[in-house]
């Protein structure tokens, strides 16, 4: 981000302040807080992209998150917005993909600190222990999760989700069968090596131009508990809670601070972006500002 963009974004942060702090308050009154749920690839201090985060940025973004949300698991995130019982500011951590790398430093100490977290990976690539094609296409062949990692992330209170096997785009796979290889067998396996329960899924890439009717269908027939998306948006309380929206985990703190607090956009641009996507039942659609 350009200092110009930065002094703009900080500027509109705090121009809007008054406002974040009355829609919040309209919220919490009718119990109907927008719940945020975000979403990491990888946390490490070396080979930097544009989906890793340095351990001390994220350290100072948890230690901002702890003081200032109640940190909740996907399921609490569900409950609460299915009873509307959302009274106080929440936030949930995921991950995507499986970076080796995330058990130096970041999930232990989400672990250490109880804080929940839903933590998604992509089966084949476990198992086959070779680095995601993005990585490889940029020079950069990091290393995913071993099978002995993720057992220990479950023992240390991690849940673990499904992120297909291939991690492939659904939404051009009109298969059933092939839609089920990348939606249902990776639950499977995931299950079979860590003597888990797998309750949820993410789509790779996230965006409403990669997820499908079909594959929505077929994760929800599979009985997914639920299913996260990557495009933005908060997931409010009048919303279909299987369908569950996601925030990128930026590494600039004025941008989760922006996002995580009411950010007066938000609502609308999401609205507009999903009303051009048929596959999104109407139920689960945001329908509603935080005010
Ligand atoms: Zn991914």
């Amino acid at each position: 981000m350009t200092i110009s963009r930065h002094i703009a974004l900080r500027a509109y942060y705090y121009g809007t302040w008054p406002y974040r702090r009355w829609a919040f308050k309209q919220a919490a009154a009718r119990g109907q807080i927008p719940i945020s749920i975000l979403f990491y690839h990888r946390v490490a201090d070396y080979s930097p992209n544009d989906w890793t985060i340095s351990n001390e940025r994220f350290k100072r973004q948890v230690r901002w998150l702890q003081r200032n949300f109640d940190l909740i698991s996907l399921e609490e995130a569900q409950r609460r917005l299915r009873e509307r019982a959302s009274a106080r500011p929440a936030v949930c951590l995921t991950f995507d993909d499986g970076y080796a790398d995330n058990c130096t430093h970041a999930l232990p100490l989400l672990a250490d600190a109880g804080i929940p977290c839903t933590y998604f990976v992509s089966s084949r690539f476990v198992q086959d222990q070779r680095p995601f094609p993005h990585d490889v296409i940029r020079n950069q062949p990091l290393a995913p999760n071993t099978i002995d990692q993720l057992r220990g992330l479950v023992r240390a209170g991690i849940e673990i989700g499904a992120h297909t096997r291939t991690h492939l785009n659904l939404a051009s796979v009109t298969d059933p069968s092939q839609l089920r290889d990348e939606i249902v067998a990776p639950r499977s396996e995931l299950e079979a090596w860590l003597d888990c329960t797998v309750r949820y899924f993410a789509f790779p890439y996230g965006q409403l131009q990669d997820i499908s009717q079909l594959a929505m269908r077929v994760a929800r027939d599979a009985g997914y508990q639920g299913v996260c998306s990557a495009y933005g948006g908060y997931n409010m309380p009048t919303a279909d809670p299987f369908h569950l929206r996601r925030i990128h985990g930026d590494p600039l703190m004025i941008r989760i601070k922006n996002w995580l607090t009411i950010d007066p956009r938000q609502p609308a641009i999401v609205r507009r972006l999903e009303q051009k996507f048929t596959w999104l039942d109407p139920t689960s659609r945001v329908d509603g500002t935080p005010s």
